[in-house]
């Protein structure tokens, strides 16, 4: 039976225990627990909107990028903040009535952690971005996209170390470490993070930098969604010349050879060079995705090899400013299917291309929905490789290694069990035997061991991190630090 309002608040102020026994009586039975002069009250101190259950805007609101009938939440109450401040607010409201916190930038989360059944903090309005020229920072609030943030500093003749996707968080990719274009020259987006403004479990603001709190700050760079809101932050930016991109397509059918020869290339790629490789049964068919930021004739000589690896069916490929591709769709998004309704996601991290996952993924294709895309994504190499494991929470830097994914699309809530058993087929042939790894902003399943696999090496002092500013483990709806299983 529920408790009394008054026996859960009591619960509540006895303390952070008596806070998780809230969670455990289930969030919407917290969320039905919510007076609604308590939410009026919450909304006349934020800039913001609240939405809740029943407003025009609620099916909309509490949806985000993967959404599927296993990811969704429905969520108590949304904060779309209009002021970072309001982030401080939502963190004293979710904790007074005992709420799951959810906390949502750019929506992608392959688990959908952006949602909760609880209370979601929606920064995704938060979009201001300022470029110092001068100093070759960057200033952006938390719902500021990649895509944006690539356009502002284009103007400047600059460029941000961002994620592959125009849509996600310039912030959400780099608190789980970041791996984009420009990794292989200057580094994981984390490894350019300079500082941020941080709202913790106990409604604070922190600004965090190497001087004001250097072991926080290390914390953030790779485990940052795990200890509070980070409402903006600053980055470094770079100067680079125009870059070559663009995707080169083949025929399905040359697969082996394609993957085999994009193998061969990226062994010996420069760190100007990234690539990805997508492969689908659908029209979109059999590309690699590139972009060259380095000299034109290092650039069309990797183009030529990779023109060679079979005859190529289409080629759209062009020397651009680099803010340009960035705002290009990824192409990790799923392809045309049926009515966009649901998506899914499926990752694996492996340290090498092998013949065996070559031959896993061309059979895996036979039985593919048209809507399927796999591929092969941030082959490491370069700066984000030279940068030791324990520089920052990110740990893993491993040279050849790469990330493996499938992402597809449906409509029919009949169908998804039936799409699950096959992506979960899919990662099942590909997951390593030993030595599993988890890339915390790739995260779709848990290993037996648990956040080990995120953290690696860097595990140990993330807990003694996460106990000191996160004890009761408020920030959960994350790639989440937790002590070691079994
Ligand atoms: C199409 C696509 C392309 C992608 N491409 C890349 C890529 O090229 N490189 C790469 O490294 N990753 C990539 N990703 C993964 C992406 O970086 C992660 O999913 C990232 O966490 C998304 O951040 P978000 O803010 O968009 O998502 P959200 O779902 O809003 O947030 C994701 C996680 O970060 C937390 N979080 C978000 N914002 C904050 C904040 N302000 N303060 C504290 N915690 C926060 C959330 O609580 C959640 O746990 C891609 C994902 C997709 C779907």
């Amino acid at each position: 039976m529920n408790p009394t309002r008054r026996e859960f608040l009591r619960d509540v102020a006895a303390g952070s225990a008596a806070v998780g026994a809230g969670w455990a009586l289930g969030p919407r039975a917290a969320a039905a627990m919510l007076p609604s002069a308590a939410v009026s009250r919450l909304q006349a101190r934020v800039q913001g909107q609240l939405v809740l259950p029943g407003d025009a805007h609620y099916d909309q609101s509490k949806r985000v990028f993967y959404w599927n009938p296993k990811t969704q939440r429905q969520p108590a109450i949304i904060v779309q903040c209009g002021h970072e401040d309001d982030a401080i607010r939502a963190v004293e409201f979710a904790r007074e009535y005992a709420l799951e916190v959810a906390v949502r930038s750019g929506g992608h989360s392959h688990l959908a952690w952006g949602s909760s059944d609880g209370l979601v903090i929606d920064l995704s309005r938060l979009k201001q971005v300022v470029i110092d020229p001068a100093r070759k920072i960057v200033r952006a609030q938390a719902g500021a996209f990649g895509g944006e943030v690539a356009r502002a500093a284009g103007e400047y003749g600059l460029v941000p170390v961002l994620g592959q996707c125009p849509g996600v968080s310039a912030i959400g990719v780099t608190l789980g470490g970041g791996l984009g274009w420009l990794s292989g020259l200057f580094g994981a987006c984390c490894d350019n993070l300079l500082s941020a403004r941080l709202v913790t479990a106990d409604a604070k603001t922190l600004d965090v930098n190497a001087q004001s709190a250097p072991d926080l700050f290390w914390g953030l760079r790779g485990a940052g969604a795990n200890f509070g809101v980070t409402t903006s932050f600053e980055a470094r930016l770079h100067v680079i010349g125009s870059v070559l991109g663009g995707d080169v397509h083949f025929a399905v059918r040359d697969a082996r050879a394609v993957l085999r020869g994009f193998r061969e290339i990226m062994q010996a790629a420069p760190d100007e060079f990234q690539a990805t490789l997508n492969l689908t049964p659908g029209e979109r068919g059999l590309f690699i995705s590139l972009c060259h930021s380095g000299a034109e004739n290092e650039a069309d000589s990797l183009l030529k090899q990779i023109q060679s690896l079979a005859p190529t069916v289409r080629e759209v490929v062009q020397r651009q400013p680099f803010a340009k591709l960035a705002e290009k769709a990824a192409a990790t998004n799923p392809g045309k299917g049926p009515a966009l309704a649901f998506r899914g996601i499926q990752t694996v991290y492996r340290d090498r291309i092998t013949d065996e996952i070559i031959d896993i993924l061309i059979d895996q294709l036979a039985t593919a929905a048209p809507d399927v895309v796999m591929g092969l994504s941030h082959y490491m190499h370069g700066e984000v490789c030279r940068v030791p494991s324990e520089a920052t929470a990110f740990p893993h830097r491993q040279e050849h290694s790469v990330h493996l994914r499938v992402a597809y699309n449906w409509s029919d809530p009949e169908e998804t069990e039936r799409r699950f058993a096959w992506g979960e087929e899919w990662l099942r042939q590909l997951r390593p035997k030993s030595d599993e790894r988890l890339y915390a902003n790739y995260q779709t399943y848990e290993t037996e061991v648990g956040s080990p696999s995120l953290f690696g090496s860097n595990h140990a002092r993330l807990l003694a991190l996460k106990a000191k500013h996160d004890p009761t483990n408020f920030f959960h709806r994350n790639a989440n630090i937790a002590a070691r299983r079994g």
